[in-house]
């Protein structure tokens, strides 16, 4: 599995590229903090109720449930709806995309405690799936402070290299869009 630093980077370039904006707005990252790392609130549920990470919420079937609590909200509180700017964008394309580049980062990065991947098509199949090559470091949680401090920096510098170029990258295409678009209206 990836760090949040990963998953927040590679949600980055993903919401940049969709908008073809930069900067964003304040809106824009909340929802980029918090559905590219919505998936692991099964860290919490694993502490809590000794509950197996990378199950359920790593899943098609997460996908569908956070979709429908979102159209559950918006139907209970209309309001709130009418006041969000590009709904299809937000209620539906931001919340899919992110969380299934959250459930893509975990599948290619090493796992280092079994079962190994995630459990892509809950509640259609029980079955835990990972890339057959990993190209993304892993986050250690079940170690000393000291080897988890020492291993998860690596993790990070590593994230770091591989996902800051693909955000500049997606900034520059943005910029790209935002130019011809002020050509084509001028
Ligand atoms: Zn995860």
């Amino acid at each position: 599995m990836s760090s949040p630093v990963g998953h927040t980077l590679a949600g980055m370039a993903a919401v940049i590229i969709i908008k073809k904006q930069w900067p964003l707005g304040c809106m824009d990252w909340i929802w980029i903090i918090f559905f590219s790392n919505l998936p692991d609130i099964d860290f919490i549920l694993a502490y809590a109720a000794d509950v197996e990470r990378h199950t359920f919420t790593h899943s098609i079937g997460f996908i569908a449930f956070i979709l429908m609590i979102i159209m559950t909200i918006i139907n209970v509180k209309p309001e709130l709806g009418r006041k969000v700017p590009n709904r299809i964008q937000y209620f539906i394309v931001f919340p899919v995309v992110l969380i299934t580049l959250h459930i893509l980062l975990d599948m290619l990065a090493v796992d280092e405690s079994f079962p190994y991947g995630v459990q892509l098509f809950w509640p259609l199949s029980d079955e835990f799936f990972i890339s057959p090559f990993a190209i993304l470091p892993p986050t250690w949680t079940n170690y000393t402070l000291k080897k988890m401090i020492i291993e998860n920096s690596k993790t990070l510098f590593f994230e770091i290299l591989i996902f800051v170029p693909i955000v500049i990258a997606a900034k520059g295409f943005a910029a790209r869009s935002m130019r011809k678009k002020g050509r084509e209206s001028a």
